[in-house]
This record gives structure tokens, sequence and C-alpha cells, in this order.
């Protein structure tokens, strides 16, 4: 089906359907290594360029390349690519756009690793980076270097739920002839669609909300133009993060539901935030959908909705986030986000509890923050989960 001028939820089930010679309805998984050529001619063709049919799995396969146009159909880019995790995405394209003596801009609360690669990594390579507060648009213009090649930005970020103006930034990284990347895995095309705000590239981890049911890890990358693309494709290839058929079938199945997902956690996690900024037992909230929020305009302008992610602190400290840890039934204790179950997580006594308690206050981890990545359950049993783990602390 031509989904050009379909909206967003046709596209969602159509786009980059593949057609068979049996009208099979579902893309079917082509777990395949490898094609056969029809002659030495065609088999010339396809390595020249001059036909696309496949050649070979890391360079590309029906399944997997079904799942990339859809993507870049939500995100209204040229074409994506997929991965094999969301960090491949990642490093893949740190590797396609940075050379030694480059320097990367990137949000001071990026994804862990999205920053480790950097300093572990990359820094061996002579690449230089600067990790500040996107959401000050004056840090990121005076943080512009003559060798900078890629402003890097997450929005909203994670835990700390801060938003970057990706048009601004964009109009500025124009400007410097700069390229502009957006990890939007937490908000997905759904309710953000970065290339239409002025950015080059938007990445994804797929494991999250896109494929929504916490059972692959993926990842994917779009770009807006061919160029910029096909420098990519290129990287992808040589380095080999590429996605697996298997994986692909499995994305491509539950991104069908990603608007039906999208909006009753986006609905439940408003409900939840109203109800926790009352709680006496909370200092405060962090919810794009909460007048509260420092970004609420922002978000209202930038997203079509406030996403189902949500940080807060409890008034009771460390010991307080072990309480509610410990006595949560419906929520269950995960690091990952984006699937139909709710997740929390306390980042002081799990994920970050090898991390001294100034390190932790430096990355804006306080001892009573809790994060709560809200999925598709009924509502009224997720504030009641919350509501008997609070009257234990
Ligand atoms: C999980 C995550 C990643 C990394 O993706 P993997 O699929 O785990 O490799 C990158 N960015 C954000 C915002 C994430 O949440």
């Amino acid at each position: 089906m031509d989904t050009k001028n379909k909206g967003f939820n046709t596209k969602l089930i159509h786009s980059g359907d593949y057609e068979d010679c049996f009208g099979s309805v579902v893309t079917p998984i082509y777990q395949t290594s490898t094609f056969k050529f029809k002659d030495a001619g065609h088999g010339g063709d396809c390595f020249s360029g001059k036909s696309d049919d496949y050649i070979y799995t890391r360079m590309g396969n029906p399944t997997i390349n079904s799942l990339e146009c859809k993507i870049a159909d939500l995100e209204n880019g040229y074409r994506g690519i997929a991965f094999s995790s969301g960090m491949a995405a990642v490093s893949t394209v740190y590797m396609a756009v940075l050379s030694q003596g480059a320097h990367v801009l990137s949000t001071d609360a990026v994804y862990g690793p999205s920053r480790a690669v950097l300093e572990r990594d990359f820094s061996r390579f002579g690449v230089e980076y600067s990790f500040v507060d996107t959401s000050k648009i004056e840090l990121v213009e005076k943080a512009i270097k003559p060798n900078t090649k890629l402003i890097y930005l997450e929005t909203p970020t994670n835990p700390t739920i801060m938003l970057t103006d990706i048009r601004k930034i964009a109009d500025i990284a124009k400007k410097y002839g700069i390229l502009v990347c957006v990890d939007n895995t937490f908000s997905t095309p759904y309710l953000q669609k970065p290339l239409d705000l002025g950015a080059d590239i938007v990445l994804h981890s797929i494991t999250k909300f896109i494929n929504g049911h916490a059972d692959i890890v993926g990842g994917v990358v779009v770009a807006k133009d061919k160029d910029v693309y096909d420098n990519l494709r290129k990287t992808m290839t040589f380095m080999g993060g590429n996605m697996d058929p298997h994986q692909a079938y499995m994305v491509n199945r539950g991104v069908k539901t990603l608007s039906l997902r999208m909006e009753r956690s986006g609905k439940s996690a408003q409900k939840i935030a109203e109800y926790l900024e009352k709680h006496p037992k909370v200092e405060w909230v962090r919810y794009p959908g909460l007048k509260s929020h420092p970004h609420y305009e922002l978000a209202k302008k930038q997203m079509t909705g406030f996403g189902s992610m949500i940080s807060f602190e409890l008034k009771g400290g460390f010991k307080a986030g072990e309480i509610l840890m410990n006595n949560v039934k419906v929520a269950a204790l995960a690091v990952s986000l984006g699937g139909v179950e709710s997740l929390i997580q306390h980042p002081a006594s799990m994920t970050h509890a090898g991390v001294s308690k100034e390190a932790r206050n430096n990355a804006g981890i306080s001892d009573g923050l809790v994060r709560y990545a809200v999925g598709i359950e009924d509502v009224e049993d997720l504030i009641d989960d919350m509501e008997n783990a609070l009257r234990k602390i």
C-alpha cells in the first residue's frame, strides 16, 4: 500500500508492508544469511548499485527493511537503519559522523552508555566531547567549538525529565554547519518528530516503546537526507551492528500497537503524576504534563503528549526508597521502560548503588529519587499499588 499521504496510524500498520507471492498479510521472517543471484550479471548489478536486490543480511534483508521503512515513514525521514541494540545505533552514529579531532556536544543527562562510550572508547581515537545542560540554549551556543561536528540531544532526559528545545538548537546548529541527532526513545514519533523540528538524525532504543513488549533488544536510526543516510548505512554495514531478521519480525509485530500503548500509558501517567504531586510523602514530581514542570510550555509546543515516564522524590530519602521498592506489587522492580508492564526503579539503592553519594547528586540522582515507567495496566490498580507501598514508609 502507498502510505505517502496516509495518517500516522495507517502508516504504523501498513508502512513497509512486504508483498510476497502468497499474499501473506504479515511480513514473513526471511531467516537467511545470503540471497541467490539470478546470474553473474545480476550479482554485478547488485554490487555496483544498479540493482537494489538483496545480497547478504548484514547489508539488508526484507524483514529488516520492512521495519526500517516503517520507522522512517513514522519519523518523516528519508530512510532508516535497524540495529542489534540501541547502543549499536548510538555508536554507529558517532562512528559515521565523528573523526579524529572532532568534537561532539551532548546533553549532560544523556543515557549513561551514550556518554560512557565517548569517554571510554571514542576518546582513544581523539574524539572530544562536552556535556552541557542543553535545556539552556545559551549554554549550547557557548559550548560550540570550531571542530564541533555533532550536537547529540536527548529529550526528555532520564531520570531528570528535562526537555531541550529541538527547533532552537537545530537553528543554531545550521548556522555552524553542525549535524543534530536526537535520541527519541522516550517520546517515539507518536509524541515527537525531531526531523520535522530541524534535526538531521533521529534514533531509538527499539527495546523500549517501539517494540513495546520487553522481549527484544534493538535500535534504529533514521536520517532526513540521503547523504547522511548513505554514510550511516556504510558505517553500519562495515561495523556490523545489524539487526537480525527474527528481531525485526518481533518489532514489526510489537510496533503496530504503538499509538494505543502510548495513549493508554500517557493518560495513566498523567493521573499518577497528579496523584503523587498531592501525596504528603512525596517531595516533588517531575512529569512534563504537570503545570509545575519547568518545561511544561515547551512540552506542549514540541510534543503531542507527555509520555509515560515519571520521576519523583520521596520525603524519607534512601530508606523510603527502599521501603517503596520492597512493597510495590503491580509495578515490577526493573530497569528499562516502554513495555506494557509498569516498571519502577530506585537509582540510589539499585542502578546507582555502586556510585558515591556525591557523584549521584551531581548527576541529579538524590537519595529519594524514584523512576516510574508507567505501563498499560488499569490505572486504579497502579495507584492502589503505590498507595499501599507509600503507606509503609
Ligand atoms: C535503553 C536506552 C538506550 C540504549 O538502548 P539499548 O537497546 O539498551 O542498547 C539509549 N538511549 C535511551 C534513552 C535508552 O533508554
